[in-house]
């Protein structure tokens, strides 16, 4: 892997400021792209303006920066993608991957939540939600819903979309993109080819992976979907253990995770650095935070992480 060819990526959404959980995965993030001379870029992740909070994104890009979290190149607002979405989508649907759906949600949840493709056959829908339909069993021996891949941190991971998953939403009924669709066309667009995030997204990945490979198939870049076992993807993903409180919850802003305080950057770093198994040598605590983030842009390593998808975080950062 040269410097040419890692990019990686921060993509937070703007729904609070950041906090300890959220700190690890920009730092993990930031440190793989540099101890590998790669790039590292920050996109605003907000599609979502019911679940945004004003004022949000200055206080993450504030925070990123006073931690010496220096990204390359502009900032990526999702929110300026909408057209590049609506194409996407667009083209799904006239390749028959993806279709409109307008059943309501007691009848989802009547089915365990897993979609039985109800609406794949119907065509003239009001308003609706639209959904990728995801491989299923009956056409296959060798499963080709099941998603496989290596994560650089947790090891083999595998999920079969058909029975886990089932046909699922791009464009919800409100017309809002899902956070599904903009991540991989977004991804693509920024030639990401490492994600190092927390695992509360692992059991996204199949379906980017599916997603991203629906695109490829129409850009002609790859074969059908639904004609080869589907194994590999193009990105490399790893996935953080997610910190958690003491009441075993991931650190959000709905459970009042505590957001960062400013004036603590270095020992931020150092309790980051810690948690995510890097050992940090004490006297590191006290230095600036070009002294911590040189230190461990040269000695980060992926193996110390612990293979745990969930840790608590330190009580007092
Ligand atoms: N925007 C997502 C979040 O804040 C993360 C997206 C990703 O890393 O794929 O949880």
């Amino acid at each position: 892997m040269t410097s040419a060819t890692y990019i990686g990526r921060f993509a937070p959404s703007p729904t609070g400021p950041l906090h300890f959980g959220s700190l690890v995965c920009a730092l993990a993030s930031f440190l793989d792209a540099r101890h590998q001379a790669g790039r590292w870029l920050v996109r605003i992740e907000d599609i979502d303006p019911p679940r945004e909070i004003s004022g949000a994104t200055t206080t993450i890009l504030r925070q990123l920066s006073d931690h010496g979290l220096t990204w390359d190149g502009e900032l990526l607002y999702q929110s300026t993608r909408t057209e590049a979405y609506r194409e996407a989508i667009a083209a799904l649907q006239s390749a028959h991957l993806a279709y409109s759906c307008d059943c309501p949600r007691q009848r989802i949840n009547s089915l365990g939540g897993i979609y039985d493709g109800y609406c794949r056959q119907r065509t003239v829908i009001e308003n609706p939600a639209i959904r990728l339909q995801v491989p299923s069993e009956s056409k296959a021996r060798e499963p080709e819903a099941t998603i496989k891949f290596d994560d650089l941190i947790m090891g083999h991971y595998m999920q079969n979309l058909c029975s886990e998953i089932g046909d699922f939403i791009i464009q919800r009924r409100d017309q809002l993109f899902s956070y599904q669709l903009a991540v991989v066309v977004d991804d693509r667009f920024q030639n990401i080819s490492h994600i190092i995030r927390g695992a509360d997204l692992i059991d996204s990945t199949p379906r980017q992976i599916f997603l991203q490979e629906c695109l490829e198939s129409l850009s002609g870049k790859h074969p059908a979907p639904t004609g080869s076992p589907l194994t590999s993807s193009p990105l490399t993903y790893g996935h953080l253990p997610m910190a958690i409180n003491a009441e075993g919850q991931k650190l959000s802003k709905q459970n009042h995770a505590a957001a960062l305080v400013a004036g603590k950057e270095s020992q931020n770093l150092w309790l980051a650095l810690q948690w995510l198994g890097q050992q940090p040598p004490d006297q590191l605590k006290n230095e600036s935070i070009s002294r911590i983030l040189d230190w461990a842009i040269s000695n980060w390593s992926l193996n110390a992480i612990p293979k745990q998808l969930a840790m608590p975080a330190p009580s007092h950062y």
